[in-house]
């Protein structure tokens, strides 16, 4: 028997383990944040919350005698991704990145490329009015202070009561959108700018479209720097890199 460690957090991790999870000889483990109220439970067993940072990530590892890690967390979850590269290598666990491809910039794309939520905040100043904010909860903070625009912010959950953030109005819902919902949004709240981490995949890729279709701005956080390690982009790829492994 194979024990298989998936980190999770995104809709490739789900996909993974619901495959996996009907393979022989193979059990599966997700591992989520906990950052999500109601998450999707995955197929297989789950585990929920932090480990402790490497030294608590490598010690499950052991303790869970975990033969084979696949990350599969968001393309902008790096902690967790250095975390788990060092612990795997501290133990001795052979580890995978599935990480799907950014998304690329066409020729009638109206993007601004910033590095970081940051610098995106700094780009909205003096060039937007209307903003439609995607870049999750836990990063509304950083525009709390562009008093001048307004931003609908669309997240999974809603903010605490005390949670710093910019004026404007609170979306929850949970991808995948259709081209359809994401016009709509961006004709009623009359949106000049999108803020967009590159996320990639297909799942909330209709905002970027919608937004070329009708002229509206994106600013795209490119996306941080990973580890260093065997990657696929799909879930194919994954599990084919299990069956080689297994
Ligand atoms: P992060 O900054 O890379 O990680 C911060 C800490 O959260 C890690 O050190 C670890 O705590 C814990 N953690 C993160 N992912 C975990 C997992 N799958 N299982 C157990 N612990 C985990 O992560 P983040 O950006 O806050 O993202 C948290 C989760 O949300 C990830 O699973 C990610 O896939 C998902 N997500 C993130 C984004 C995004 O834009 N960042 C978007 C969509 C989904 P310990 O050090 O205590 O182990």
């Amino acid at each position: 028997m194979i024990r298989v460690l998936i980190l999770g957090g995104t809709g490739d991790a789900a996909e993974l383990a619901a495959k996996v999870a009907t393979m022989q000889g193979v059990e599966v483990i997700t591992s989520l944040a906990g950052r999500t109220r109601e998450p999707s439970v995955p197929l297989g067993e789950l585990r929920v919350g932090g480990f402790g940072g490497v030294d608590g990530l490598a010690s499950y590892l052991r303790v869970m005698e975990i033969d084979l890690l696949i990350d599969a967390t968001h393309p902008f979850a790096t902690q967790i991704s250095f975390n788990a590269a060092d612990a795997a290598t501290k133990v001795g666990v052979r580890r995978l990145m599935l990480i799907r491809p950014s998304w690329e910039k066409g020729s009638s794309d109206r993007w601004i490329e910033v590095d970081s939520v940051k610098a995106a905040a700094t780009t909205l100043q003096n060039q937007a009015q209307r903003v439609f904010l995607t870049v999750g909860r836990q990063e509304l903070a950083v525009f709390a202070h562009l008093e001048e625009i307004w931003f609908l912010m669309r997240m999974i959950d809603l903010p605490t009561d005390d949670a710093l953030m910019p004026p404007g109005m609170l979306l929850c819902d949970r991808g995948p959108f259709t081209l359809n919902n994401e016009r709509e949004i961006l004709i009623h709240y009359n949106i000049d700018t999108i803020v967009s981490k590159n996320s990639g995949g297909d799942a909330t890729k209709p905002k970027i479209i919608a937004a070329q279709e009708l002229g509206v701005k994106v600013v795209m956080v490119n996306r941080p720097a990973i580890p260093p390690g065997e990657q696929v982009t799909n879930v194919d790829g994954a599990l084919a890199w299990l069956i080689r492994n297994s």
